[in-house]
């Protein structure tokens, strides 16, 4: 099932559109829409940028050791991408943006996925048991 309207706006220097959200195993998941090279920028994870303090949501990715973005709206689609341990893409943060690169070839049709990391892991995923192609 393709969510339309949910795509984020375009951004400078990326021409076409890489990604779509749809229905995955664990929910809603970002997938590639052509085959994406290793180290193609793919998607700006757009939020709210706010002091760690404040950090309080699931959507939180640390800029540095003072500042967090909030990515919850739904206008930021990087949201969408699910946790793998074993992922194809990888967040990078420049200044005070962050984006989503792919770290190895990913196919079009393929499932964008991202490390969480051990604290996200931790409190979000391990409870209910992973559920990444890796641990499945
Ligand atoms: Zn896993």
């Amino acid at each position: 099932m393709l969510l339309l309207g949910l795509e984020s706006l375009p951004t400078k220097g990326m021409k076409k559109k890489k990604y779509v959200i749809k229905r995955s195993t664990t929910g809603l998941g970002l997938f590639a829409l052509a085959d994406l090279p290793p180290q193609t920028r793919i998607i700006e994870y757009i939020g709210k940028r706010i002091s760690k303090e404040d950090a309080d949501n699931r959507y939180i990715v640390y800029l540095n050791e003072t500042h967090a973005l909030d990515g919850k709206a739904r206008a930021n689609a990087a949201r969408y991408i699910n946790h793998s341990c074993e992922p194809n893409a990888a967040a990078y943060t420049t200044g005070k943006r962050v984006w989503i690169w792919s770290e190895l070839a990913i196919k079009a049709g393929e499932e964008i996925t991202l490390d969480y990391g051990p604290e996200y892991f931790d409190a979000y995923i391990q409870p209910v048991g992973c559920r990444c192609k890796k641990c499945v």
